[in-house]
C-alpha cells in the first residue's frame, strides 16, 4: 500500500500580489482569501506554495470585488501539476539534448534527492514538448521579416532517447538557431517525416534554400519527396564526429592514464607543501604550480577537435620547462624540504615516457 507523504516538515512559501495599494482609489489592499495552495516539487526541494489573494480595503470602492494575486506564484508550476517548471525543463534537456534514458534521468533526479517515478517523468516530458511547441509560433512570427528576405536553411535532427522507442525530431532554422518544429514520431519512416516535419515547415510559406541533416536514408527520401531540387547536405559536425571517434576514444584513454599517474605523484607533493612553514617563500610558488597542474588535469575535451589528452600532454610539457627554468635560476634546489616535490615534478616527464600511452598519444 502506498504510504501517505509526511508533509509536516515541508517548508511553506507565501506569495502576495506585487502591489500593496488599490490601483483605482489608492487605499491599502487587505488579504481576502487564499487563491490556491499546493505542494510543488522543484529542483531545490519540495515546498508548500500558498498564493494569497488581496483586494481593496474600501468597501465603497468600485474595484473592491477584484482579487489581486501573485504572478510569481503562477510561474512556479503548470496549473494542475505538482512539479515546478524548473524540473520539467531540466528533464526535457536531459532527455532530448543530452540523450539520457528514463533510468538515467531517474538517477540524476535521485542525486538531487528528488524521487520521481518513470511514469511521472514521461508525463513531464509530454508537458515539456507541449510547451516547446506552444512557444514556437510567436518566435517564428518575430523573425518573419528576416525569413522573407533571406529564406530558410533548415536542419533536421532525430533523437532516439531509447532504442526502438519513439523518436523526437527537431527541425531548426540553422542561421538563427530557431526551433521550427518539434515532433515525436513512433517510426522514422520517410512518409511520416515528410508529413509531420517537412510539410509544416513548407506551409510557413518561406523559401527553403537548403537542408542539412545526417546521412539517414529515410530523411534523404523524405527531403527528395517534399522539397524536390532543394540542396541537401550531410551535416559536417555529424560526419566529423563520426570520423574522429576512434581518435577521440584513444585520446580519452590517454587522458585517463595521464590523470591517474600525475594525481598519484601530486598527492605526496601536496602533503609536503601543507607541512611547510607558513613564511616559506618557495611554498607559495610551488603551491601555484600544484594548482595549475590540478587545473590542467580537470580540463575536458569536446568531439571532434578538442582533444583533452593531447592538450594535457602539451600543458605538462610547458609546466616542466617552466620548472626547469626555476631550477636553473637556483631557487628551488636550495629549498631542502622541497626535494620530494622537485623530484616528483621532474619525474613527470620520465613517467610519461615510461607509460605506454604517452607514446601512442604522440604518434596519434
Ligand atoms: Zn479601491
Amino acid at each position: 500500500m502506498r504510504k501517505a507523504k509526511d508533509n509536516t516538515r515541508v517548508p511553506k512559501r507565501y506569495y502576495r500580489p506585487p502591489i500593496t495599494t488599490c490601483p483605482r482609489c489608492g487605499a491599502p489592499l487587505h488579504r481576502r482569501s487564499t487563491v490556491w495552495r499546493k505542494y510543488v516539487i522543484t529542483l531545490n526541494g519540495r515546498f508548500k506554495i500558498i498564493s494569497l489573494g488581496y483586494s481593496c480595503s474600501r468597501v465603497r470602492c468600485s474595484q473592491s470585488k477584484v482579487v489581486y494575486r501573485s504572478l510569481k506564484a503562477e510561474q512556479v508550476s503548470l496549473k494542475g501539476s505538482s512539479f515546478g517548471f524548473d524540473v520539467m525543463v531540466q528533464i526535457g534537456w536531459w532527455r532530448f539534448w543530452e540523450h539520457r534514458t528514463l533510468d538515467e534521468i531517474a538517477a540524476l533526479l535521485g542525486a538531487k534527492r528528488l524521487s520521481v517515478s518513470r511514469r511521472h517523468i514521461l508525463n513531464l516530458i509530454g508537458d515539456f514538448l507541449a510547451l516547446l511547441r506552444a512557444a514556437q509560433p510567436a518566435k517564428i512570427e518575430s523573425q518573419r521579416a528576416y525569413f522573407r528576405r533571406h529564406g530558410m536553411v533548415i536542419s533536421l535532427d532525430g533523437m532516439e532517447p531509447e532504442q526502438g522507442n519513439e523518436m523526437l525530431f527537431i527541425v531548426r532554422e540553422a542561421n538563427l538557431d530557431l526551433t521550427l518544429v518539434a515532433e515525436t514520431l513512433y517510426s522514422s519512416r520517410a512518409d511520416l517525416i515528410s508529413r509531420h516535419l517537412l510539410e509544416p515547415v513548407k506551409a510557413l510559406g518561406f523559401r527553403i534554400r537548403a537542408v542539412i541533416s545526417d546521412a539517414d536514408s529515410n530523411i534523404r527520401r523524405a527531403v527528395t519527396a517534399s522539397l524536390p531540387g532543394c540542396p541537401h547536405q550531410a551535416c559536417q559536425v555529424h560526419c566529423l564526429c563520426e570520423a574522429g571517434q576512434p581518435i577521440f576514444e584513444q585520446d580519452r584513454a590517454m587522458k585517463t592514464d595521464l590523470r591517474r599517474d600525475i594525481r598519484a605523484k601530486l598527492r605526496p607533493v601536496s602533503r609536503t607543501l601543507s607541512r611547510a612553514a607558513a613564511d616559506d617563500p618557495y611554498c607559495a610558488v610551488l603551491t601555484d604550480y600544484c594548482e595549475a597542474l590540478r587545473d590542467a588535469l580537470r580540463a575536458d575535451g569536446l568531439s571532434p577537435f578538442e582533444l583533452a589528452g593531447l592538450n594535457l600532454y602539451d600543458e605538462l610539457e610547458r609546466m616542466e620547462a617552466s620548472l626547469r627554468r626555476c631550477q636553473k635560476k637556483g631557487g628551488i634546489p636550495s629549498w631542502p624540504s622541497c626535494w620530494t616535490s622537485r623530484h616528483s615534478a621532474s619525474d613527470i616527464r620520465n613517467s610519461m615516457i615510461a607509460s605506454n600511452i604517452s607514446e601512442t598519444g604522440l604518434s596519434n
